[in-house]
């Protein structure tokens, strides 16, 4: 099975797509998370990709495109994978159909989550991601058991240097302007299915998997 999982940031793509793939057993694809592992080893990509992201402006589209090339033609994503933060623009999203031509195959749904401004602001200003496996906890929200370390693998947790306010409200205006138009590009081709990001984790997952086994 092919997914995107749209929404802007703070929608809980990152933490659903994660438990989509453990479910499904197929890769969870994120880019933001291939750009910051990419950063941390500062190859030509990362270095380039770094001013982009500190600033919450979005990587450009070539850059973004070809590492995702690279990344959909490993072994792992033979019978499926779910795109996390991918497509991100209308030409994101073209170049991903040329892809799919390509390799000859589709895809099956795009979930779109969707959660008001002013609670994804409070999402994201008290997260915390583990450096290790890439799960997101919260301050007050979803704190971890042990502070400062990860519940799933021991990790050590620590903010984004995108998770700060001034960064954060840039990033949701990024969003509405250049990824939000994805949501009627996705409806026109009948593949969106849409689903309210509040709720517990758990109840969230629930709906996410009745949707895509719809
Ligand atoms: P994320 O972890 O998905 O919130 O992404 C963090 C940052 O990585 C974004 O604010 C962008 O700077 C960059 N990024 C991630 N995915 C993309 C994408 N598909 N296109 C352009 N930039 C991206």
């Amino acid at each position: 099975m092919n997914l995107i999982l749209l929404g802007p940031p703070g929608a809980g793509k990152g933490t659903q797509s994660r438990r989509l793939s453990d479910k499904l057993k197929i890769p969870q694809i994120s880019t933001g998370d291939l750009l910051r592992a990419a950063r941390t080893a500062k190859t030509p990509l990362g270095l380039q990709a770094e001013s982009y992201m500190t600033s919450g402006k979005l990587v450009p589209d070539d850059l973004v495109v070809s590492m995702i090339r690279e990344r959909m033609q490993q072994p792992d994503c033979r019978k499926g994978y779910i795109l996390d933060g991918f497509p991100r623009t209308v030409g994101q999203a073209e170049a991903l159909e040329k892809m799919l031509i390509v390799s000859q195959s589709g895809m099956d749904h795009v979930v779109n989550l969707f959660v008001a401004e002013e609670e994804l602001v409070k999402r994201l200003s008290g997260r915390r991601q583990c450096r290790k496996c890439g799960e997101n906890f919260h301050t007050s929200f979803l704190p971890s058991r042990k502070d400062g370390f990860c519940d799933r693998c021991g990790g050590e947790l620590f903010q984004r240097d995108d998770d700060r306010e001034e960064v954060i409200r840039n990033r949701l205006s990024v969003y509405g302007k250049q990824t939000a138009p994805l949501i009627e590009y996705y409806r026109k081709q009948g593949l969106l299915r849409e689903i309210r990001g509040v709720g517990t984790v758990d109840e969230i997952f629930e709906t996410m998997l009745k949707v895509v086994s719809g």
